[in-house]
């Protein structure tokens, strides 16, 4: 089974992935968190897209193509993708060649986003995420798992989150409608728990 997540930044897209993957034995693809490992690596794609990446832009097209093909390659028709396709053409690229059973759409309105991405923290040490409203760590400001200090991220402030949300807006539109058209659309209110939202996930995709 081969599925899409979309949703926008804090509606929860990291979790029901995780829990998704977790229950079916899929292979959780985030082209952002693909672009982290090769800048982490040095490799000659990470120098490249770096600079569009730190500017606050999307990638090139011919750059995303190349890491996501690979990577779908690998998952062998059991992925669930966040982070793509971002665009039409990307959404062209994919759809002309894998095959996508369904495109989840996790609908939450963008004050809520607002609210729940201010209450995010993140180990400094293992990247675990908390949130101060839901999922709020055993000790205030202590990972559970490895002690290290809860931070925010950098751009979890007002300003910074106001911009993705508009930005999750312009680029994703145009991929919504178009698999809305296709029919594989399967919109859920993300304003509920992490567990009812998976198990509406699971009962639609049955
Ligand atoms: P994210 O973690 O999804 O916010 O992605 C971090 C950054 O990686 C984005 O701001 C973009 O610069 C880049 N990126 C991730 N996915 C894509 C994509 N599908 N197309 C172009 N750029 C992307």
């Amino acid at each position: 089974m081969n599925i899409i997540l979309i949703g926008i930044q804090g509606s929860g897209k990291g979790t029901q992935a995780k829990l998704l993957c977790e229950r079916y034995g899929w292979i959780h693809i985030t082209t952002g968190e693909l672009f982290r490992e090769h800048i982490k690596n040095n490799t000659e794609l990470g120098k490249i897209v770096r600079t569009f990446i730190e500017r606050g832009e999307l990638v090139p097209d011919k750059y995303v193509f190349k890491i996501v093909e690979k990577a779908l390659r690998e998952a062998e028709r059991k992925f669930v993708l966040d982070g793509f396709p971002r665009n039409l053409s990307q959404t062209e690229f994919l759809v002309e060649k894998f095959t996508i059973d369904h495109v989840i759409l996790l609908d939450l309105k963008d004050d809520l986003a607002m609210k729940r991405l201010l209450a995010r923290r993140i180990c400094n040490n293992c990247g675990r995420d908390y949130n101060v409203l839901f999922k709020k760590p055993e000790i205030a400001g202590k990972c559970d798992v490895c002690g290290g200090r809860l931070v925010k991220r950098k751009d979890d402030n007002e300003t910074a989150i106001k911009k993705r949300i508009e930005r999750f807006h312009l680029e994703t539109n145009s991929v919504i409608d178009f698999f809305r058209k296709k029919g594989l659309l399967i919109k859920i209110n993300a304003d509920q728990t992490p567990q009812k939202i998976h198990s509406q996930i699971v009962d639609k995709i049955r």
